[in-house]
């Protein structure tokens, strides 16, 4: 078997915002951005906001999306709706209204910290037990800003030069609800990494802009698999975008740690399964992570973590069923986080 023949990989990020919202950039300035950061499509998602030209604008694949916001938290990434979705308190109801237009959804940034030390409010996912359509488990500017302390001028000054070192790993609540998601559902429950670019103009003697697209996109990605090539038709190439992202055929990775991601599947005797795809068990099923660079890699089995080395690539003898995940960390920071892959 060989895998290559099945792999066509593009990466993207998830979670913009532009001048229709919060953000300072137009679609174009932030495809240009995109471009630059060597991206193939991204997905901007203003808040309560559905306004945007879609296209292949640089070279790049802009597809729209809504952050559906109520300003008490439950914030949800709304992807594949063509009509836009007042937002309600009630997180269930923008669950429903999503599914009813035909699209589907990401819980965004839900466990920001009650603790930060800053002006900027957490807006978490109030009830978990409204579950939805997949998590958004990684979001660059809400860790940073859970971690920002405004109050202390060295504080001040190290949050925005070493901006990264805010941003080490997925949150540990995040992650256990999830898996737990995942271990309640015979299906994937999908996660993406959002980067939550707003370019964000701040006057201090001059005006400046902290943490411009270009920044933001090289942070928090995800690398798509795809069976064939993405189309250059952008509804053909936005369909495969979105149903990809919806059955979870993406690895989250923060390309800040390093810019190769690693690629992350299972093979048996005669076929191959990537992220969010299945595959039934023989004498031969192996997962295989292979990354560029010698990294800390952490498989897990149902939310259990069954193997950990030191290595850059690891190959693991698959002889149960189960939902399979990776988790790649380097010099003690996240770095690459798979979907699961079941094993029937
Ligand atoms: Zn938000
Ligand atoms: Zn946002």
């Amino acid at each position: 078997m060989n895998k290559s023949i099945d792999i066509h990989k593009y990466c993207g990020a998830i979670h913009i915002h532009t001048v229709n919202s919060d953000g300072t950039g137009s679609v174009s300035d932030i495809a240009k951005a995109a471009n630059r950061c060597g991206l193939s499509w991204i997905i901007i998602t203003d808040h309560n906001n559905l306004d945007i030209e879609e296209g292949y604008i640089d070279g790049v694949l802009v597809i729209k999306g809504e952050e559906i916001s109520s300003e008490y938290g439950n914030h949800y990434l709304a992807f594949g709706i063509d009509n836009f979705i007042e937002p309600s308190d009630n997180c269930e109801k923008n669950i429903i209204k999503v599914r009813e237009n035909g699209g589907f959804g990401f819980a965004a940034h839900p466990d920001e910290s009650v603790n930060r030390k800053n002006k900027y409010k957490p807006l978490r996912w109030t009830d978990k037990n409204n579950i939805p359509d997949g998590v958004e488990i990684w979001n660059w500017f809400s860790q940073w800003a859970d971690n920002y302390n405004s109050n202390n001028i060295f504080s001040v000054i190290y949050s925005y030069i070493f901006k990264n070192n805010l941003v080490k790993r997925p949150a540990s609540d995040t992650i256990k609800w999830w898996d737990c998601l995942n271990n309640s559902s015979d299906k994937i429950i999908p996660a993406i990494g959002g980067t939550d670019a707003h370019a964000m103009r701040v006057r201090y003697i001059i005006p400046v802009t902290i943490f411009p697209y270009k920044f933001m996109l090289n942070t928090i990605v995800n690398e798509i698999y795809l069976d064939c090539p993405l189309s250059s038709d952008f509804n053909i190439a936005k369909e495969q975008i979105l149903s990809a992202l919806k059955s979870g055929n993406n690895v989250i990775a923060n390309k800040s740690v390093c810019k190769k991601i690693p690629e992350i599947y299972v093979l048996n005797s005669d076929s191959f399964a990537g992220c969010g795809g299945s595959i039934s068990k023989d004498e031969n099923t192996f997962l295989y992570v292979e990354n560029s660079v010698i990294s800390n890699i952490k498989i897990l089995k149902d939310g259990i973590e069954i193997h950990n080395c030191k290595a850059k690539s690891c190959k693991l003898k698959i002889s149960q069923t189960g939902k399979y995940r990776v988790q790649v960390e380097m010099n003690k920071r996240g770095f690459a986080y798979s979907n699961p892959i079941i094993v029937k």
